[in-house]
Order: structure tokens, then C-alpha cells, then sequence
């Protein structure tokens, strides 16, 4: 068998498929988690479950949503964990994950996610902020790092001031390749992400705010004066308090979103 195969499955790398092989890794991710029977638990990409079956083993029940057919298919069959899990086959990036909201109970999700697509499907998922309580995903360590950077590093960007708008982000603990099969050529972290409460989420339009972060690091060498010139004159800038000849890297979360919220109030 190649290391491609496990568990009788080839790895399709279309679908970012990298297994969870460590079980004290395992661990930590679960106890991060620590499920609950009475919790509404959400997995993204459960792929042979071996997060899911412990996870399971703890709460009793929970949903999967997993894009690879045969994975999903497995699950379900499965004489163990089948009858634990409601499995959901496809595009978690297409998911209604508010449709899984039955009672007062929030969602707690997680998953070790297909690396290929994790930035779109992050953003989908601060969709449902308010339908959640916590999530722990397995991401690249890069992304991880762009997560909670913050203003002055060199990692912060669109990803940090969204991440930190919808979320309170806290890394869990780092992943070496040597944990998965087959290995990613990455280092990988697990993060947790706390979604705020919405009125500590002050934009008026997250829309705007996300296109504000996409002019201003797009061309992130730039000064704001130059970078943000199709939104904002210099003196409309200055009049919100910002220093034009700064670059985006130095703004806080919340100059992104005073910038954002005078659009709103002013041009829409
Ligand atoms: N959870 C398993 C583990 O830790 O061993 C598998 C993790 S693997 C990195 C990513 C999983 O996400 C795979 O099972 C893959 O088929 C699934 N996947 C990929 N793209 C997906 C998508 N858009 N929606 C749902 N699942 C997806």
C-alpha cells in the first residue's frame, strides 16, 4: 500500500484529503471540543472519522457534512458510528448550517478542514456567527497565524480584521505533517474561534467592511491615500481620523471599520 491509502481509502487530493494519524493530537483536538450530550455538534469533513468517532463516543449523536460521496457513504454504513451520525453528503461551502439549529442549542463545529478551500469556506461560515457557539478547525499553520494577527505584522490582512470581527481567535496547538496520512508538505494548527456577540460587531455592512479590507491590502505597499482612492477621497480619510499615509497593515479593526461604516452612512 502507498501512504496514500488509509484505512482501504485513497486520498483524493481534490478534496484536500490529509487523515489525522496521532492519536494524542486526537486527543487535544477533542478535548478542545469537549462535547457534551446535550451539544449541537457540526463536522466539516469527517473523512474516515477519526475525530468524529471520539467525538461520538462523548456526545452520542452529531452531524457530519462531507463533499467526498464514497467518505460519506462509509459513514453512514458504518455499524458503529452510522447510527451516531446525520450525515449530510456535499458542499459544506453551500451548507444551510442554520438549518441545523432545532431548539436554543448552538452549533459547536469543527472539522480538519480541505486546506484547498478553507479561506471561502471560513467566510461562509462567519455567516452563521450568531448560530454558534465555538468552532476548532485544523487549518495551515500560515493561515492560522493570518487569523490572529494583528495590526504591524507582516500576516495581517483581509483574513485577520474578518476573522477578528466575527470571532475571538485563539491558536490551540501546532500539527506537524508527520501527523497526517498521507502528509501534507504544510505545518498545520488547530485554532479556536469564539463568535462575538452581534452587537460587539459594530459594521453596518459586512459587505462594505469586506470590500474596504480587499482595496486596502490589494495593494498593501501603498499608502491608504493611494490604496483606498476608489472609495474615499484623501480628505474623507482625514476626516474620519485616518492617517493617509499610513499603510492598511497599520489600521486596528476598528479604523477598518470606521472606514466602512462612513461609506455606508455617506455614499450608499
Ligand atoms: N476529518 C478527517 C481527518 O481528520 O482525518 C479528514 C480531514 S481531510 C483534511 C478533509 C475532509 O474534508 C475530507 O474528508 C474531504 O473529503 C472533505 N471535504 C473536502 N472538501 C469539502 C467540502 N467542500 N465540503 C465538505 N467536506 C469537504
Amino acid at each position: 500500500m502507498t501512504d496514500k491509502v488509509h484505512l482501504g481509502h485513497r486520498a483524493r487530493k481534490r478534496f484536500g484529503q490529509n487523515f489525522l494519524n496521532d492519536d494524542m493530537i486526537i486527543d487535544k483536538i477533542v478535548t478542545a471540543i469537549d462535547p457534551k450530550p446535550e451539544d449541537n455538534l457540526v463536522e466539516i469533513g469527517p473523512g474516515l472519522g477519526a475525530i468524529t468517532e471520539p467525538v461520538a463516543d462523548l456526545s452520542g449523536h452529531l452531524t457530519v457534512v462531507e463533499l467526498d460521496k464514497d467518505l460519506a457513504e462509509r459513514l453512514t454504513s458504518h455499524p458503529f458510528l452510522g447510527p451516531k451520525l446525520t450525515v449530510h453528503q456535499g458542499d459544506a461551502m453551500k451548507f444551510d448550517f442554520s438549518s441545523l439549529i432545532k431548539s436554543d442549542e448552538k452549533l459547536k463545529i469543527f472539522g480538519n478542514l480541505p486546506y484547498n478551500v478553507s479561506t471561502p469556506l471560513l467566510f461562509h461560515l462567519f455567516e452563521f456567527a450568531d448560530n454558534v457557539e465555538h468552532m476548532h478547525f485544523m487549518l495551515q499553520k500560515e493561515v492560522v497565524k493570518r487569523m490572529v494577527a494583528g495590526p504591524g505584522s507582516k500576516a495581517f490582512g483581509r483574513l485577520s480584521v474578518m476573522t477578528q470581527y466575527y470571532c475571538h481567535a485563539m491558536p490551540v496547538i501546532d500539527v506537524p505533517p508527520e501527523c497526517f496520512k498521507p502528509a501534507p508538505k504544510v505545518d498545520s494548527a488547530v485554532i479556536r474561534l469564539i463568535p462575538k456577540k452581534p452587537e460587539q460587531r459594530s459594521a453596518k455592512s459586512t459587505k462594505l467592511l469586506n470590500t474596504v479590507c480587499l482595496e486596502a491590502f490589494n495593494q498593501r505597499r501603498k499608502t491608504l491615500r493611494n490604496s483606498l482612492s476608489n472609495l474615499l477621497t484623501a480628505e474623507e480619510l482625514t476626516s474620519i481620523g485616518i492617517d493617509i499615509t499610513l499603510r492598511a497593515e497599520s489600521l486596528s479593526l476598528q479604523q477598518f471599520i470606521d472606514i466602512a461604516n462612513w461609506i455606508y452612512d455617506n455614499k450608499q
